[in-house]
């Protein structure tokens, strides 16, 4: 059975007490576990028995004051990225266009990319759902050499940080869109398609269910140590 992908997706929530706290509690090793804390915490992260990721990235052959390239993070060790995140759509209107280039630059630098793609409520809404995250997976992996170090992270925007979740069938019907989409507009056979939004240690047994999935992204459940590792552990269940 597929080992499937889990990444913690710290944002913003920890201060300096609160990382310390983190890597003395959390104990476990796992191969397929990624956190991605914020940068300037990473150095206290480095003795974790799991890999590590970064929240975004930058892409090389550009200066640009504050930011971090792919280069940098190879040269760290770290071994993953997050790409395209709703929040920096949002706050800082990151373009699928942009994307495409941090993807690109990951990707041959040998970084793990974490894509995330979803639709708002508002588009939802609106019927519009499909075709907004279409044009978010063609354009952020056209041109992409492979897409064997990529997974796309679907993450309903609606259901960031709310509570909500779609069903497992809505679920399921996102995913096999995006796996369709990499296969015939794109030509990329198999395509890794993980699951983010409002993941709890209450919902993710239901959740795991999803044959279709290849893991989970998770925010705010992935910042409370002994939280995470029980989460962890039942979605790993699933695989022994
Ligand atoms: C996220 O921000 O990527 C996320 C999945 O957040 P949460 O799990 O808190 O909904």
């Amino acid at each position: 059975m597929e080992e499937r992908i889990i990444v913690g997706n710290m944002k913003v929530d920890m201060l300096k007490e609160d990382a310390l706290h983190y890597v003395e509690t959390f104990k476990g090793e796992y191969n397929n576990v990624v956190l991605c804390p914020s940068s300037i915490y990473l150095n206290y992260f480095m003795d974790t028995k799991v890999k590590l990721g970064l929240q975004n990235i930058f892409y090389d052959g550009t200066i640009c004051t504050g930011e971090i390239t792919s280069r940098q993070a190879v040269s760290m060790g770290i071994k993953y990225v997050i790409i395209g995140h709703s929040e920096r759509r949002y706050y800082l209107d990151e373009s699928n266009e942009t994307i495409n280039k941090k993807v690109k630059d990951a990707v041959e630098h040998n970084l793990g990319v974490l894509l995330c793609v979803g639709e708002s409520e508002e588009e939802k809404e609106n019927g519009r759902a499909d075709e907004v995250i279409k044009r978010q997976v063609y354009t952020a992996l056209r041109g992409i050499e492979n897409i064997r170090n990529v997974a796309i992270a679907y993450e309903p925007v609606w259901a960031i940080g709310t509570n909500k979740l779609p069903t497992n069938d809505e679920i399921k019907d996102k995913v096999l869109l995006i796996k369709k989409v990499c296969k015939d507009l794109l030509g990329y056979e198999n395509a890794r398609v993980i699951y983010g939004g409002s993941v709890n240690v209450e919902n993710v047994e239901e959740l795991n269910k999803i044959e279709e999935i290849s893991g989970f992204l998770i925010g705010g459940a992935s910042t409370e140590p002994e939280t995470f590792e029980k989460i962890i552990q039942i979605i790993n269940n699933r695989q022994n």
